[in-house]
């Protein structure tokens, strides 16, 4: 038997029951995105704002910045010598937006979570973590040392539970909380407000929040849902990812001034892996200022996102979903495979998101919504769910 077998069999257990993944090469124009060439509208794209797409942003970029400053690598780590002035540049950007609270920059939201909850764990560190969390905080709270317990889903009177029961528990000396605002796969939120009033109850907690789904998208000037529920200076450790709605790359952090010098000590991926290239810093931030002007675009994306939601419920699907991900939950994989087929065929690219990305009986099909799409365009998909 070869050594390669069982990972064959494997793969072919995936493709029987539906799951099997792969890579699809797609060029995308504008709104559209065109695979085989097959034109579709694209509804499984993070890129909420429409900015990435806006090729007249690139130009005006291009056009505000010589050539002596597209650096396109940063050849250490910014510890070393890749510490380059568009890295400070960027975190004073944020300062001043998130109350001039502190800021520090990772070269992935992936990165972030897998380094942030290592570095502040120890033994005597009790994580507390929403069933449903992203993949990237699993693996941080699998890197550390701490003890983990989940809370069901987006259940803040469980976590209040278990709260008390763990506050008195003298093998603890610090709780960290750890939630989405908005999660990446019901679409639904957190709470923030609420979440903060029970923290308030008990002194050895901190919040740590991931915002990558609603950075750029929620808040008067997109700062997330933090802002929209008036509570960027009570969570701890407020993070997201510029690959989504701010259209870069890269991850941030918004914390206390400690916090970020123990990080800059501790945290594993800063200080052992190159930092970003400083033309993506540089981009990040231009990006960044925009996106402080574009509540009217939020407002729009608000608006198409309750037509869907109401849209997928009068179908008589479960839709858990207060945000722009909206997911249609069918539950059975090769159904949703089925599904997402026929719907792309008619021309909207929906992807099916199955198992283990989401709970078995879960699969789904996940439209993200973004500014690019009209009410027109939603009536016509309606006919087709
Ligand atoms: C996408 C995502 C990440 C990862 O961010 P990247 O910058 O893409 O590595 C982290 N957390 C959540 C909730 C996400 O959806």
């Amino acid at each position: 038997m070869s050594l390669l077998d069982s990972y064959a069999a494997q793969l072919d257990d995936l493709k029987q029951h539906g799951n099997l993944r792969q890579f699809t090469s797609n060029v995308q124009q504008g709104r559209y995105i065109k695979i085989h060439q097959h034109q579709m509208l694209n509804l499984a794209s993070n890129d909420y704002l429409g900015l990435a797409s806006d090729t007249q942003l690139h130009e005006q970029f291009f056009d505000e910045t010589p050539n002596q400053f597209r650096v396109m690598s940063a050849s250490s780590s910014r510890l070393l010598t890749g510490n380059f002035p568009e890295y400070a540049q960027l975190e004073t950007s944020l300062s001043q937006a998130f109350h001039e609270r502190s800021a520090l920059l990772f070269n992935s939201g992936y990165h972030m979570n897998i380094g942030i909850l290592p570095a502040l764990s120890d033994s005597r560190t009790l994580i507390l973590a929403d069933k449903l969390v992203h993949a990237s905080m699993i693996d941080g709270i699998r890197l550390s040392t701490a003890k983990y317990v989940r809370y069901r889903h987006n259940d803040l009177p469980h976590l209040a539970q278990l709260l008390k029961k763990y506050h008195q528990d003298d093998a603890f000396d610090r709780i960290i909380v750890v939630t989405e605002s908005i999660f990446s796969m019901d679409g639904d939120e957190t709470d923030l407000a609420e979440l903060v009033q029970i923290k308030r109850q008990f002194s050895k907690v901190m919040l740590y929040v991931d915002e990558a789904h609603a950075i750029g998208v929620r808040g008067q000037q997109g700062l997330g849902c933090a802002e929209q529920y008036g509570v960027i200076d009570e969570i701890d450790f407020l993070v997201g990812t510029f690959g989504k709605a701010l259209a870069s790359v890269g991850g941030y952090l918004i914390c206390h001034a400690i916090i970020r010098d123990y990080l800059i000590n501790s945290m594993r991926p800063l200080i052992f892996s190159t930092a970003q290239p400083p033309i993506c810093m540089a981009w990040t931030n231009f990006i960044f200022q925009k996106v402080l002007n574009l509540n009217l675009q939020r407002q729009h994306l608000h608006k198409i996102s309750q037509s869907l939601q109401q849209v997928v419920r009068a179908q008589g699907f479960d839709c858990p979903s207060t945000s722009h991900i909206v997911p249609v939950i069918i539950g059975e994989s090769q159904k949703t495979v089925d599904k997402a087929k026929q719907l792309q065929q008619a021309g909207f690219y929906i992807m099916p998101v199955r198992p283990p990305t989401v709970p078995k009986n879960g699969s789904r099909l996940r439209i993200c919504l973004t500014t690019q799409i009209t009410q027109a365009d939603l009536d016509q998909l309606a006919i087709l769910l």
